[in-house]
Formats: structure tokens, C-alpha cells, sequence
């Protein structure tokens, strides 16, 4: 594949987008690496990057791979993508953090706007990650794409091996953050750098970490089909999903087939 452009929407700023795949997965069940795990017979990591490099303005994406995994993923992605796409890999580390942290330094120099997003959340759309992109270029030093919560939520305390009530959470408040979240380069390498100071080895996103510097995280709408794939349940989701885009594709291509065939037909009218 060739390289996607630079430019979108006016910004001449490049997109790296960081990857981090290298956890174990353990809450999916026994087996390879989440990552790896195949949906359609494509390991979910592929269709990730696929609708990465589907975005506009997406210039390089890196992936931290399981570490004892490197060469087995870089030869997998070679095989998967188009020749020429701008995909590297690197060993990931023992946290997520450590993983982001590590593919962090493997970017390109000439790119100013970083994403990183889960290879768990294989489906999201290129609309998505547009938007978030966009909203780093128009200025914001953190950006996270984002759904409204639907559910009651309460807090809870544990209270003699049972759980009980504290409070009920006003949810119009509350929003269920997704990936890719987006940076200004630097800003993700000091959230980086002094999270080690506050001690958020383990810390489970990234926007987190520049909340946690003083940065302001701006709020973009998500989207469902960017649901993570954590436990077996999602499996079901992400194979229902993937057959619907299937059908989708099948219907778009009979429909561009029709109207080939009536275009013909008035050709031969004429
Ligand atoms: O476990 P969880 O679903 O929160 O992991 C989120 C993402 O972080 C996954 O894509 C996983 O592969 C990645 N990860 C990593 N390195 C680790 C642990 C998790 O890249 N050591």
C-alpha cells in the first residue's frame, strides 16, 4: 500500500498511531496472545491496523508485539497488508504502559500527532479516528473518542464478604472512553515520562496520565462498533459484527454491479 497523505482536513501534520498488543488476554479465556486471536480466520491485531490505516491522515502505525513474539507478528502483518504499508513493530513490555512507552520511541521523527489505540478494539471506524485526529490538529493537547454510559451506575463497599450500595452515580455525567485517544507528540512523552513520578505503572489508558499532568483530555463521540473485545461474550459480538459488514460489502458490490449493467443498457439504447 502506499503511504496515506499527510494532509487531512487542512492539517499537514502526520499520524502515528501506537498499538499496543502485547497482553496475554487472560479474561478471554485460554489461548494465544488477545491479540492473535482470530475472528473471520484474521487475528484480531490485523483487523485493527487495517481499520487504522483505513482513516485519513493515519501516516505510520507501530505495534508492541508480545515480546517473545516479535518476528512471528512482523511476518504476519507482512503477510496481511498490502506491501509498502507503513507498519513497524516492537517488543511491548510487561504493562500496557511500558508497551506505549516502548512504541512510543520507535515513531517517526517527522510526526507531531500520536494515537494509541487497542489491537482489543478491532472494528473501529475510520470516522472515529478522523475525529480524533482533527480535534489534535484544531489544538487540543489530548483528545478521547467516547460513548454516553447506558447503564445505572453505583458504587460500591465491601461489607462483611458481601457487597453493598454506597451511592447511585449520576450518569448524565459519565461517558465510556474508547481508543484511538490522540496527543500532541510531546504531550504523550511527559505523561509518559513523569508517570513514572506518581507511580501509574499499570494505569489503564493514556489520556489518564495527562489528566493526571494538568493537561485538558477534550471529548469526541465513539462509537459502538469500537467496542473492546475482552471477554468471550464480545467474540459473539465481534463475529456478528463482521458478518453484517460482510453482507454490507456483498450488497455494495451487487448494487455497483447493477448499476454497471444499466449504464450498459443505456449505452446500447443510445
Ligand atoms: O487487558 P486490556 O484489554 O486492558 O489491554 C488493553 C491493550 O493493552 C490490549 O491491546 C493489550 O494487548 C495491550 N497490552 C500491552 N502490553 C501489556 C498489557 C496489555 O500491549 N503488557
Amino acid at each position: 500500500m502506499a503511504s496515506a497523505p499527510g494532509w487531512f482536513e487542512g492539517t499537514s501534520l502526520n499520524t502515528a498511531v501506537l498499538v499496543p498488543a502485547a497482553g496475554r488476554g487472560e479474561r478471554l479465556g485460554p489461548g494465544a496472545p488477545k491479540a492473535l486471536r482470530e475472528l473471520g480466520d484474521i487475528p484480531m491485531l490485523v483487523h485493527a491496523v487495517r481499520s487504522l490505516l483505513a482513516a485519513r491522515g493515519v501516516t505510520a502505525v507501530v505495534v508492541a508485539a508480545p515480546p517473545d513474539g516479535v518476528a512471528g507478528v512482523r511476518d504476519l502483518l507482512r503477510a496481511q497488508l498490502p506491501a509498502e504499508s507503513p507498519v513497524w513493530v516492537v517488543a511491548g513490555g510487561a504493562t500496557r504502559q511500558e508497551s506505549v512507552r516502548f512504541a512510543l520511541a520507535a515513531v517517526p521523527a517527522d510526526h507531531d500527532i500520536v494515537l494509541v489505540h487497542d489491537a482489543a478494539r478491532p472494528f473501529v471506524p475510520a470516522h472515529v479516528v478522523e475525529a480524533v485526529i482533527a480535534a489534535v490538529a484544531d489544538g487540543a493537547d489530548a483528545v478521547v473518542p467516547a460513548l454516553p454510559v447506558v447503564d445505572t451506575v453505583k458504587e460500591v463497599a465491601a461489607a462483611n464478604g458481601a457487597e453493598t450500595v454506597v451511592r447511585t452515580v449520576d450518569r448524565s455525567l459519565l461517558r465510556a472512553v474508547q481508543t484511538p485517544q490522540g496527543f500532541r507528540r510531546a504531550v504523550l512523552a511527559r505523561a509518559h515520562a513523569e508517570a513514572d513520578g506518581f507511580g501509574a505503572e499499570g494505569a489503564t489508558d493514556d489520556a489518564g496520565m495527562v489528566e493526571r499532568t494538568g493537561g485538558t483530555v477534550v471529548v469526541v463521540p465513539g462509537s459502538e462498533e469500537a467496542f473492546k473485545v475482552t471477554r468471550p461474550f464480545d467474540l459473539l459480538l465481534a463475529r456478528a459484527l463482521l458478518e453484517r459488514r460482510a453482507e454490507r460489502a456483498a450488497q455494495a458490490r451487487a448494487d455497483e454491479a447493477d448499476g454497471a449493467a444499466e449504464s450498459t443498457e443505456i449505452d446500447v439504447v443510445r
